[in-house]
């Protein structure tokens, strides 16, 4: 191994959204010099930050979790200011609900959406034409967004560069140690070989990886939840071009423009899942999810979803996206989103982050903007 290099003030482990919005926000907003950035993969957003519903939230998805539906509420009007090159708002989005099996009625989620300040109105006729009445209770017409992550990570690559954060790819951080007059040594690997770095702050940004490090970091405090995900990338039959839709809440599913690749994402709550486990030291999710079978669940999706919209019949499926998707184990039932933040005890300096969506990052700044460094 190569001799330590000098010190630095802080080192990024994981070039998602999260790793990269935080090296940025360091820089610009807390004045820190000297910061590394580590991803494995060979561009930065290459993971669950592209691999994913691009919904920008708006509150509508979380009848059970009334926090992360307002934070939603709270973060969206901030995303759409800061990120406007990167949101898709050009298309019309539908929430409808379920006769049977839904955790929700028509009439408690028009309250629920009153509650937290949401906009929301009966759909038109045409909008209701779509639907099964038989199977459909009410749709509803909503404000929500969509987000093209391959603009978030243009913005990304150019704010890095100029504020002079050393980006460092195909690099993996492999083990962290406490080291000598409160410095934290990293270990990396990439093809130059291990390589040995030391820094006075980390931040373990990495997803479905936090865990996933040898030497003394401790693991989080808190039990994370893995699952193999698909979405579907499909191209919609003309009726569906201009619309999302998501019905509620149970085993149904969603459909979203997907911007970066002028698709829409199909999910549903039954078949995007196909894997789940608890976080396990022994299992390494990105290993997991190289050796996984992508078999894709598309044609189950797509019948499922043609009882209730018949058009989508029509539709074409492009592609797959398969990713690890990653959530606090504790919200697996109330399927709330709140973001991950510990200051690990026995390695002073040293961050974990998880954010449960894209919006969250703001919470996540507020965080750092409370810390004394
Ligand atoms: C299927 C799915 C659907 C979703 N839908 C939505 C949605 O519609 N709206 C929404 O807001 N959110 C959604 N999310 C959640 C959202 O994608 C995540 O909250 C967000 O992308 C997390 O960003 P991140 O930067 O933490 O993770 P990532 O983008 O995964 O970044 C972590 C990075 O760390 C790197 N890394 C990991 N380990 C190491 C290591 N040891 N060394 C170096 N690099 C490492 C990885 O390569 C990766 O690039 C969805 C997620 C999934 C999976």
């Amino acid at each position: 191994m190569s001799h330590p290099v000098p010190c630095h003030e802080a080192i990024i482990i994981g070039g998602g959204f999260y790793g990269s919005a935080i090296a940025i926000h360091l820089a610009r907003q807390r004045g820190f010099k000297r910061i590394v950035l580590l991803e494995r993969e060979g561009g930065l957003l290459r993971r669950a930050s592209y691999n994913n519903q691009a919904r920008v939230h708006n509150g509508y998805h979380y009848p059970r979790s009334f926090t992360t539906a307002y934070r939603s509420r709270v973060n969206l009007p901030r995303f759409v200011a800061d990120w406007p090159q990167a949101v898709k708002r050009d298309f019309t989005k539908l929430y409808a609900i379920a006769r049977h099996n839904s955790k929700v009625t028509a009439r408690q989620f028009e309250r629920f959406c009153r509650d937290i300040g949401a906009q929301i109105q009966r759909a038109d006729s045409a909008a209701h034409a779509l639907f099964e009445p038989r199977l459909i209770e009410e749709v509803f017409q909503v404000q929500e967004y969509a987000f093209d992550a391959t603009q978030l990570a243009r913005w990304a690559v150019q704010e890095l560069e100029e504020c002079g954060v050393q980006v460092r790819l195909l690099t993996r951080a492999t083990e962290i140690y406490q080291g000598a007059e409160h410095t934290l040594q990293v270990v990396t690997e990439s093809e130059g070989g291990p390589q040995r770095l030391s820094c006075r702050y980390l931040f373990n940004c990495t997803y479905s990886g936090s865990n996933h490090f040898n030497g003394d970091f401790p693991g989080l405090d808190t039990d994370l939840r893995h699952e193999i995900t698909e979405m579907a990338l499909m191209q919609m039959p003309p009726a569906l071009e201009g619309l999302g839709v998501t019905v509620m809440d149970g085993p149904f599913f969603s459909m979203m423009p997907f911007p970066s690749r002028d698709l829409h994402t199909l999910s549903h709550v039954r078949f995007t899942p196909h894997v789940q486990w608890n976080d396990d030291k022994s299992i390494n999710p990105y290993d997991k999810l190289a050796r996984h079978e992508r078999t894709s669940r598309v044609e189950r999706m797509v019948r499922d979803v043609g009882r209730y919209i018949p058009a989508i019949l029509d539709s074409r499926h492009r592609d797959s996206l398969y990713e690890v998707k990653t959530v606090l184990a504790k919200n697996d039932r109330n399927d709330g989103r709140p973001i991950l933040f510990e200051k690990h005890a026995s390695l002073p300096g040293c961050y974990s982050v998880l954010g449960g969506k894209i919006d969250n990052i703001y919470d996540v700044l507020e965080k750092l903007d409370n810390e004394v460094f």
